[in-house]
């Protein structure tokens, strides 16, 4: 732990974290230490891990990188934090990320964006670690921590991980709980662990996964053994290629990449299947339109009132006025003014409900095709990390980064992105793994198999 409070204090200048509470962590790792000597040790004693500002730790300044938090201290612990504290686990800081989770680059954050410690070849840029999970996926990429917690509401932990040679993995919808998860997108978000090899992510998700009474959404379900799915022989299985993703465009060193993972797979004895999922090109519409509409509702509370920012005007009304207009950063503003839209009578049918139509017909897409496979392979991303300014001024740009990710939060099954090599300029790339509702296991044995 020691070793890793240095790191970070050394590594500053990627701006990866954005609470550092070093004394707390010598604590754990003493009492870990004790614990040891008993002989009590649980499986992550001494562990030091980054935890995402998005997830409520008490006593500890939690922000969601924005100003409408800034000095909001919960008085509890999110559920998935206090699980892998239960473990063992040691709390280094909290991590940055893009401002509610908004974003794909880490530059939303209203307390600067992430460096990503890789550089091209040849080249000085700074790059993007992706986002919204930037810090965890940076964090974990330059040692500072050995592994991190992070989120994913369309593709938050997944593409950051593809940025950063990391592994991480969204579990299925319900398996993690979000209490004390600031919310974005309620029927979207879910938690999940990015770390620098598989079996470190089955050994965390473990740690975050189970029901919890506080989260109505948490499904009441047994939590498998992750890690003995680790370095399962895949033989036999059948992995699904849906065509739709070979999107028009598509760069060829993705394709490559994908061809790559498809001739893994098929050395290790899988059987390769080429599947259709029909409405994947209204996966993207859809998601920018039921995101924004939720996170229009889940941003209402914050008002100056209950916590963090206010901003005194002469009348009530001023002050939500005020301190929403100072306290929210651009993209947040954007997403509200397109959800409350999006949300009102006389668009509502145009747009809301048509959307969660399109979002039915995408899950009954995956189902089908789950008839036929037990898995999925996609690239993750369709680049590897851009530099820091290059999309931040064209949202749309910045949306379409979400291409092969927002399809699975929207049938809320489970996705993994695994390492697989490094493009002509020597930055890493991603490969994706989706499975069927509660079957992150094939997920580990196929990620094992990749990696
Ligand atoms: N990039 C997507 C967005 O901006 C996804 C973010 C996330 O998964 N939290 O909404």
């Amino acid at each position: 732990t020691q070793a890793h409070v240095q790191a970070v204090e050394a590594a500053r200048a990627l701006n990866a974290f954005v609470v550092e509470t070093p004394e707390k962590a010598l604590e754990m790792a003493k009492a870990s230490d004790e614990r040891r000597a008993r002989g009590e040790a649980g499986p992550l004693d001494g562990a030091p891990l980054g935890i995402k500002d998005l997830f409520c730790t008490e006593g500890v300044e939690s922000t969601a990188a924005s100003k409408i938090l800034k000095g909001f201290k919960p008085t509890y612990e999110s559920t998935v934090t206090a699980n892998l504290f239960r473990d063992g686990a040691v709390m280094l800081g909290k991590l940055n990320m893009d401002e509610f989770a908004m974003g794909s680059s880490n530059e939303t954050s209203a307390w600067g964006p992430v460096v990503n410690p890789w550089r091209a070849e040849g080249g000085n840029a700074q790059l993007t670690p992706g986002g919204s999970s930037g810090g965890s996926a940076a964090a974990v990429a330059a040692d500072l921590c050995l592994g991190a917690t992070a989120t994913d509401t369309g593709g938050s932990i997944r593409q950051p991980a593809a940025f950063t040679g990391t592994v991480g993995i969204k579990p299925t919808y319900g398996r993690c709980s979000r209490w004390g998860v600031v919310a974005f997108a309620s029927s979207l978000d879910q938690a999940g662990p990015m770390a620098r090899t598989v079996e470190d992510t089955a050994i965390l998700l473990k740690s975050m996964s189970g029901h919890d009474p506080k989260d109505s959404t948490s499904l009441p379900v047994e939590v498998p053994d992750f890690p003995s799915f680790v370095g399962k022989s895949v033989k036999g299985l059948r992995v699904g290629v849906p065509k739709e993703y070979r999107v028009e465009g598509m760069p060829p060193e993705i394709e490559k990449l994908w061809q790559q993972g498809i001739d893994w797979l098929k050395e290790a004895g899988c059987e390769i299947v080429e599947v259709s999922l029909p409405h994947t090109k209204y996966a993207l519409p859809a998601y920018y339109i039921i995101a924004p509409a939720e996170a229009s509702s889940n941003l209402a509370r914050y008002d100056g009132m209950r916590y963090g920012l206010r901003v005194d005007g002469s009348n009530l009304t001023e002050t939500y006025e005020q301190t929403r207009a100072q306290g929210f950063g651009d993209e947040v503003k954007r997403r509200i003014l397109i959800g409350t839209y999006v949300l009102s009578a006389g668009y509502y049918d145009a747009y809301y409900l048509k959307a969660l139509k399109v979002r039915r017909r995408i899950a009954d897409d995956f189902d089908q095709a789950f008839e036929k496979v037990d898995a999925l392979l996609t690239p993750t991303a369709p680049s590897a990390a851009f530099a820091l300014g290059e999309n931040s001024d064209d949202p749309i740009a910045m949306y379409l980064n979400d291409i092969f990710t927002v399809t699975v939060n929207l049938a809320g099954l489970p996705g993994m992105s695994v390492p697989a090599g490094v493009d002509a300029n020597g930055l890493p790339l991603g490969l994706q793994l989706i499975g069927r509702a509660l079957d992150e296991g094939t997920l580990f044995s196929l990620g094992g198999a990749i990696e």
